[in-house]
């Protein structure tokens, strides 16, 4: 069975080199324990952040040590009373063909309701960080004009979906291409999007925001927060989910425009989707809602087989993904 491991610490933007795929034997489950054949799994920007060695909210990964990450497998052997083979489980085990774990640590999912790979994007992870960030962090109101960067990605494309339905007034949103672009506009109702490569950030979101930005949901920090800083409306709110323009960059440059929170008294906030969790169910049943209502789009980009992990999350770090990338391992 396959594994993949950390080889080296990453400097800049990671290499091939920095992974190596081994083999393993098929452990059997102890009592308690499950054995899941891993049918999909996630590859997500915080896991380049685990592989520095800096203490942070979730240890990093070992070098020579398997790494871990979301994943959905069926499962094939059962010595808990909880689990029946068969199951499709959510658990922490990706990166590896097959996971050994304590049934406690997985979750049941009915892969009737929604496919395998739902439950790493549109009602998992990242569709809760979306929901929880705009509604609870950024406490975005109805008639107000959110602006959120990253927007094509699993986040991105949820919280520009969710601010619509919620009765945002103008939802505008920048990727890294025209593509990416066109499909926020045509596909995901977004009222106007900007490819943040093509020519001044500052100048294209003032040309979108004609009355200001009351809400920025920020997925990529950077040249963009400094921008959408100068166009935040009075008593705007930033909700800081990510900043991965800098996650590959050692010689990040800081924000150089924060006295504009002074006369603007703007309030900038990070958090962590995992101090979120209490708003799960209203979430799930929110978005289930309006995914049977067919109200919201899901955007993913599948890359197939273990051997081509490395290659889907290094892809994501490169943009290559519209929506949540899904490495399918079956
Ligand atoms: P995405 O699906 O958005 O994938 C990452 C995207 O980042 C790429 O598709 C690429 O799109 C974009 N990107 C890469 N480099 C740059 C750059 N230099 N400048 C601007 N954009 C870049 O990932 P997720 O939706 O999973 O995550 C989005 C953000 O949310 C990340 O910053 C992540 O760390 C954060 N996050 C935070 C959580 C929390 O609890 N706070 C939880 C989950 C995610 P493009 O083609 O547009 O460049």
């Amino acid at each position: 069975s396959k594994v993949w491991q950390l080889a080296a610490r990453p400097t800049g933007f990671p290499t091939p080199e920095d992974f190596r795929l081994v083999t393993e034997e098929l452990p059997a489950p102890g009592p308690g324990q499950v054995l899941v054949r891993n049918d999909v799994m996630s590859v997500d920007p915080a896991m380049r952040g685990r592989m520095n060695d800096v203490p942070s909210y979730v240890a990093p990964f070992q070098v020579d040590a398997a790494l871990d990450g979301g994943a959905v497998g069926t499962v094939i052997a059962s010595e808990s009373p909880d689990v029946a083979v068969g199951d499709s489980v959510l658990h922490g085990l990706g990166w590896r063909e097959h996971a050994l774990l304590d049934a406690k640590h997985t979750r049941v999912v009915d892969t009737a309701i929604a496919p395998a790979s739902a439950y790493l994007g549109v009602l998992g992870m990242p569709g809760l960080t979306a929901y929880a960030g705009l509604l609870d962090v950024a406490r975005m109101r109805p008639d107000e004009t959110v602006f959120v960067s990253g927007a094509a990605g699993a986040v991105g494309t949820l919280v520009g979906q969710i601010a619509r339905l919620r009765g945002a007034r103008l939802v505008i949103g920048s990727a890294g291409s025209a593509e990416k672009v066109r499909y926020l506009v045509d596909d995901l109702g977004f009222d106007a999007a900007f490819n943040y490569k093509d020519g001044s950030i500052r100048t294209q979101l003032k040309q979108l925001t004609p009355d200001g930005i009351d809400v920025f949901f920020d997925n990529v920090g950077g040249e963009q927060l400094e921008a959408a800083l100068f166009r935040m409306n009075l008593h705007g709110r930033v909700a800081i989910c990510g900043a991965i323009s800098q996650y590959n960059n050692p010689d990040a440059t800081g924000i150089r425009n924060l006295t504009l929170l002074i006369s603007k008294r703007i309030t900038m906030q990070g958090f962590l989707v995992l101090d979120h969790w209490g708003r799960r169910q209203e979430f799930v049943d929110e978005m289930s809602g309006w995914l049977r209502e067919g109200k919201v789009k899901v955007a993913e980009t599948f890359v197939d087989g273990i051997d081509h992990a490395v290659d889907g999350f290094l892809g994501m770090l490169r943009g290559e993904n519209l929506g949540k990338m899904i490495v399918r391992l079956t």
